[in-house]
């Protein structure tokens, strides 16, 4: 049987239910979010003389939470429009809708019996061949399957979303042993090809993956804290991106989980298993204490940390008194910061014979040795362990490759003179003669399996630049970007500088792709694997030029950024950019001329120069309006100032989209561009786009003159910018940048309509641009910028 899903249903508009409905209308799935019908009438009802039976009282609770996503931060929701694809109902009205749906997900309290109460009525209405799933953290499938129908077994699973499930990565799926194989194969392309996740396949087993290892971790770190006498910013002043663990660290993470959330799951653990293991899953008695008074975290104000008048204040454990943050300073915490990549860090740190080595080293030894004695328990091999870990908790290493960073065998003898007993797993390894649970050959990776080595399944939408580099080598780099054979006859250029910034090194890379790729490819990728796209033009190398008094050189600059953009755009092969993360300024500048552009889900593009006292010049201003103008159906009469306004608007506000889809709503995409909902299938789907442009024959762009607005359309722009003058919401120098601005959207002073080169408008960008460099308030903003890494309004 092939599956499907156009339509979905998730019971339960909570916290994770209400995230869901807004992942899956992200993506385009009409869904149905239903919940139980209130029991009373509000005061707001009450006036409005609303009855029990009034459907906005009985879908209260589910048109509350799509309420509530239009506010949420970060927002689950990539543009506020999908809120539409989302219906609210209840679960009493509405079960009969159930039988439409190809997907319904149970998002309800985390309980038995109100689970098994609600599969009984799914299992009277749903249709034959429905897939049902349930977001449990940590309750068995197999338990909750229980006395269903066969064709429910079959279809139903675990589908194990984290919070906020719009941003996390991890979906841990979970098959009962009556799902069909079909069925768990269908959950996991789905997952990961349509909702974008990164899937691990977890067995029925108590919290399942990374809520197992992950709360064991925690409960490790509560208990070494106590018994060691650390405080709670002392702990995290390590267990964040020291070692590669996200900057909320230990207590930070806790108090955005919630602690009622994190000793529920806790429990679950606890009351499952018994020994020593059990003991770990108690949780101390200052964790009960703080549950009493309600201390659970950001959602109740204060939890291991509370902010009092803009000043954080930490818990201390002993007399729950808050205190002022404390950090810890060690030098192994020195040490680590000169060494160069992060196993060489975490092992410096883990092995130092100071108050942070004491504490990493107690921390991880038990969370070590933890994951080795599951492995076979709760997944089948390391991989799986590792990726929940890194997707679920965002580390950067998961448990088996941080043994591997501080070295088994050196790990291992120290826990033997310590007394700790050392899984079976972990014994092999060594007992076979290797040393790392993982090791790399000829640029493929294999894993430690129990007996032997094993290759790393190779995802072939997964393209690993780093390790596709040391298979295949490059065909030219230098400091800012190298040019790689991505195979197929499609090119990649990838950017590796400082913050991915741009600087004249990329752009004579970008003028060798472009050449190359002509002569010997069929098609160039943009793209990368850094943590943004780019940040932007070198602003350090254009202050410093300016501050020089370089003009000439600067001019020099931008006149060659400008013609590698152009470059770009008449290439006669097709070039395809693909902007992820953070892409403003030169970065988003670099993606416009693009035939094509592949975005991802999280795309935060913007030409946000004005906030450092410039304009884009790069031909980000006339890009945009030209993309703009493209986008606009053949044969509407078309408005130039409407279309000027609006590329005025967003380049004077600096507007930055918080997803691909706002990018595309501010027409920095149009429809005609993709986006990726999995940012780890972006590569490869950007060189499917080039290769599709190649085959059905690409030609590069003719230059086409462009309708400008001219005089009349100068004038407009400016009258809102002086009555924000006038009325003092922006400087006088926020009005001279908004003064050139215009002038180069408007393309000078020429008549309303008047078809001019591209050239023209290039060189009244260049112009625009370089009399800002030089003017000393729109320095002192970049030098704020550089400093600060914050806008100056000066
Ligand atoms: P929540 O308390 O925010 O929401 C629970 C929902 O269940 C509410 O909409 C409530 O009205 C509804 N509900 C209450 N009693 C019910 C009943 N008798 N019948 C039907 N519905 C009822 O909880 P949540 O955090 O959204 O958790 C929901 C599920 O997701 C749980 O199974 C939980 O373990 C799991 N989960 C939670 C997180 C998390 O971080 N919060 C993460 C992953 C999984």
């Amino acid at each position: 049987m092939t599956y499907q899903i156009k339509k979905a249903a998730v019971l339960g508009s909570g916290v994770m239910g209400s995230g869901i409905a807004a992942h899956l209308a992200n993506i385009g799935i009409p869904t149905l979010l239903l919940d139980i019908v209130p029991n009373e009438v509000n005061n707001e009802e009450q006036t409005k003389g609303f009855s029990l039976e009034h459907p906005a009282v009985r879908n209260r609770f589910a048109q509350t939470a799509l309420q509530k996503l239009l506010k949420q931060k970060p927002a689950p929701l990539t543009s506020k429009k999908n809120l539409q694809l989302i219906t609210a109902g209840n679960l009493e009205d509405d079960l009969e809708k159930l039988k439409d749906m190809d997907w319904i997900i149970e998002v309800v309290v985390e309980n038995l019996e109100v689970k098994k109460s609600l599969y009984e009525k799914i299992d009277a209405v749903r249709k034959a061949g429905t897939i049902v799933s349930s977001n449990t953290s940590g309750i068995s499938v197999n338990a909750m399957v229980e006395g269903r129908s066969e064709d429910f077994g079959k279809h139903f699973l675990g589908t194990h979303f984290f919070n906020p499930p719009r941003y996390l990565k991890l979906l841990e799926v979970i098959p009962a042993t009556t799902t069909d194989f079909e069925v768990v194969e269908f959950m996991k392309k789905f997952g990961e090809d349509v909702l974008g996740k990164g899937v691990v396949l977890a067995k029925d087993t108590p919290n399942f993956i990374a809520n197992r290892i992950g709360t064991y971790g925690l409960l490790v770190s509560l208990r070494e804290m106590q018994a060691r006498g650390y405080s709670v910013g002392e702990v995290d002043s390590v267990t964040g991106p020291l070692i590669g663990r996200p900057k909320s660290a230990t207590f930070r993470t806790l108090d955005v989980v919630g602690l009622d959330t994190f000793a529920h799951v806790a429990k679950n653990v606890h009351d499952l298993t018994t020994g020593e293991e059990q003991k770990v899953f108690e949780v101390p008695a200052f964790l009960d204490k703080m549950l009493e008074n309600k201390w659970l975290g950001a959602k109740t104000g204060q939890g291991f940390f509370m902010k009092k008048e803009k000043e954080i204040f930490e818990l201390n454990i002993d007399t729950l008194e808050y205190e002022s943050v404390k950090k810890l300073t060690t030098p192994s915490m020195e040490m680590a910061k000169q060494q160069k990549g992060l196993s060489a860090k975490v092992k410096t740190l883990t092995y130092a014979k100071d108050r942070t080595g004491e504490l990493l080293w107690s921390i991880l030894s038990p969370t070590l040795l933890y994951s080795a004695e599951l492995h076979g328990e709760i997944a089948d091999d390391i991989v799986a362990i590792d990726q929940a870990m890194k997707w679920g908790f965002g580390w950067q290493q998961g448990p088996f490759e941080i043994w591997d960073a501080i070295g088994v065998n050196e790990s291992v003898e120290k826990m033997k003179a310590e007394g700790l007993e050392i899984p079976y797993f972990a014994h092999s390894l060594l007992d076979k003669g290797f040393n790392s649970f993982y090791k790399e050959e000829n640029g493929d990776q294999y894993f430690f399996d129990g007996n032997d080595y094993k290759i790393v399944p190779v995802n072939e939408k997964v393209i690993d630049l780093k390790r596709y580099k040391k298979k295949h080598g490059v065909i030219k780099s230098n400091a800012g970007a190298s040019l790689i054979d991505l195979g197929d006859g499609i090119a990649l250029l990838e950017f590796h500088s400082k913050s991915n910034s741009i600087g004249i090194d990329i752009v004579q890379m970008i003028n060798f792709a472009v050449d190359e790729v002509e002569k010997n490819y069929k098609g160039l990728v943009i793209g990368n694997q850094g943590k943004n796209f780019s940040v932007g033009a070198n602003l350090g190398m254009i202050l410093m030029e300016a501050q020089d008094d370089n003009m000439f050189e600067l001019d020099f600059v931008v006149r060659s950024f400008q013609n590698a953009m152009m470059k770009i755009k008449y290439s006669s092969k097709p070039v395809v950019a693909a902007p992820f993360a953070m892409t403003l300024g030169g970065g988003a500048e670099a993606c416009l001329p693009a035939a094509h552009i592949q975005a991802t889900t999280e795309t935060y593009m913007g030409l946000v120069e004005v906030g450092v006292g410039l304009i884009p010049g790069g031909g980000g201003n006339k890009e945009l309006y030209m993309k703009h103008l493209k986008g606009l159906p053949n044969g509407v009469q078309v408005d130039y100032q409407n279309v000027a306004n609006k590329v005025f608007e967003t380049i004077a506000m600096a507007k930055v989209s918080t997803s691909g889809e706002e990018a595309r709503e501010n027409n920095f995409l149009n429809f005609a561009d993709g986006i990726s909902v999995n940012p780890d299938h972006q590569l490869y789907d950007a060189k499917q786009a080039a290769l599709s442009l190649a085959e059905a024959g690409y030609k590069a762009p003719i230059h086409e003159k462009v309708p400008v607005t001219g005089s009349p359309g100068y004038a407009t722009l400016l009258l809102g910018a002086e009555g924000m003058f006038l009325s003092g919401f922006i400087s006088e120098h926020d009005m001279k940048i908004a003064k050139k601005l215009a002038y180069v959207i408007a393309g000078g002073e020429v008549p309303y309509g008047t078809l001019v080169d591209e050239q023209y408008l290039l060189n009244l960008e260049r112009e625009a641009f370089l009399s800002l460099v030089a003017d000393p308030k729109s320095q002192a903003r970049m030098q704020y910028m550089l400093v600060k890494g914050k806008p100056l309004r000066n």
